[in-house]
């Protein structure tokens, strides 16, 4: 099977995700709907608006999802909606483990993530 990129690692997905956030996310903190954590819009290649209430979860992990979405968004096409959600979320639990067994990780998150919220 002819793949266009190479295969997603944590580390890849980690990278992807830091330089989706840093080049077009915009955090806002907001009320959203029972049992809903977070959503994300986006038009074509302009900034990604991620809203997450934090009294649902954790601000990190919320991102995190959302910022996957962004960046999976090719790859996750051949999916369907119920299937898509299965696999960000899967993902979003390791990326989280990943980034909280480093202090230098989670330092980075905390401060970008602070850095844009509003
Ligand atoms: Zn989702």
């Amino acid at each position: 099977m002819a793949s266009v990129h190479p295969a997603w690692s944590l580390e890849r997905l980690e990278n992807a995700c830091r330089k989706e956030l840093l080049s077009r996310a915009r955090l806002k903190l907001t009320e959203l709907p029972m049992g809903k954590v977070a959503d994300v819009e986006w038009v074509g290649d302009g900034p990604r608006k991620i809203r997450m209430d934090h009294h649902n979860d954790g601000l990190r992990p919320a991102t995190l999802h959302e910022l996957l979405h962004s960046v999976l968004d090719d790859s996750l096409s051949g999916f369907d909606e119920l299937c898509s959600e299965e696999i960000v979320r899967s993902l979003e639990g390791l990326l989280d483990q990943r980034i909280c067994k480093s202090r230098r990780r989670l330092a980075w998150w905390r401060r970008e993530i602070e850095a844009r919220l509003k």
